[in-house]
């Protein structure tokens, strides 16, 4: 479903990605981690075409990321096409970023009623579904600040779903969280991998990448330093880098 090859992002001077190589098959769940500035956000970032590679290669199902392919050529997309890549990738932040004057149903029928032209009696049905695949039916008419952080994080999964994604990325979605608010988070993703959605999780829970991911990949100064099953990765690390900085989560 994601199959990076030897990716590299810049800013300016600053080499960010210096060839990520990483495939993420269809139903898989993988697991991001690494030191601050390793990254992970970055590649987040590109996969869902916020930002532009500089080289190498980016495909999603198969779609190369913000370009088509013409006789060995590469010809940068329209902004219209790149949204339309981008519609089919659910992307869940940090903070929560839900519109604080609309409802929470609100929140979630807006793409699929503005973007994807569904009808608002579908969109609400949708969204009634979703919230309670997350446990949230009863707040639909409520506003995100009478929200917890935790039901707000739930609220923008739940908004992520809504355009029916076949990859979901996740960028240290319970990381603001207060620890008591994390497991429910943590659940609903359990749910979703388990209902086999393909995801790339930048997390530093390691015991759900130990329990829910297939993969787990360490990133450091912008390259993959070592990957493959969690388990094996947590408990015998082979890079010395991969060591010292598991040292320090635990
Ligand atoms: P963290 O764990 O702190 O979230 P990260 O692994 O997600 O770190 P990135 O956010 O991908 O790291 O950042 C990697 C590097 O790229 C950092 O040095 C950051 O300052 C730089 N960077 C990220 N975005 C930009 C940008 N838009 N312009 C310039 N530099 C950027
Ligand atoms: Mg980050």
């Amino acid at each position: 479903m994601v199959s990076a090859d030897r990716v590299y992002k810049n800013f300016g001077a600053l080499e960010v990605l210096k060839g990520v190589s990483l495939e993420v098959q269809r139903g898989e769940v993988a697991c991001l981690i690494g030191p601050s500035g390793s990254g992970k956000s970055t590649f987040l970032r590109c996969v869902n075409h916020l930002e532009k590679v500089n080289a190498g290669r980016l495909l999603v199902d198969g779609d190369l990321i913000g370009y088509r392919e013409k006789a060995g050529r590469l010809y940068e997309l329209s902004p219209r096409e790149a949204g339309r890549q981008r519609r089919d990738i659910g992307m869940v932040f940090q903070h929560f970023n839900l519109f604080p004057h609309r409802t929470v149903v609100d929140n979630i029928i807006e793409a699929p009623v503005l973007v994807a032209g569904e009808s608002k009696e579908s969109a609400t049905d949708h969204a009634m579904e979703l919230l309670d695949q997350v446990g949230l039916r009863a707040k639909a008419e409520a506003y995100p600040a009478q929200l917890s952080g935790g039901q707000q994080q739930r609220v923008a999964i739940a908004r992520a779903l809504a355009m029916k994604p076949k990859l979901m990325l996740f960028d240290e979605p319970t990381s603001a969280l207060d620890p008591e608010l994390v497991g429910d988070v943590l659940e609903v993703m359990r749910g979703l991998a388990a209902d086999g959605m393909t995801m790339v999780v930048v997390t530093h829970e390691m015991g759900f990448a130990r329990e829910v991911a297939d993969q787990l990949v360490f990133m450091d100064g912008g390259v993959v330093v070592e990957k493959g099953d969690p388990r094996r990765i947590l408990s015998d690390p082979q890079h010395e880098r991969t060591q010292s900085f598991l040292s320090k989560l635990l």
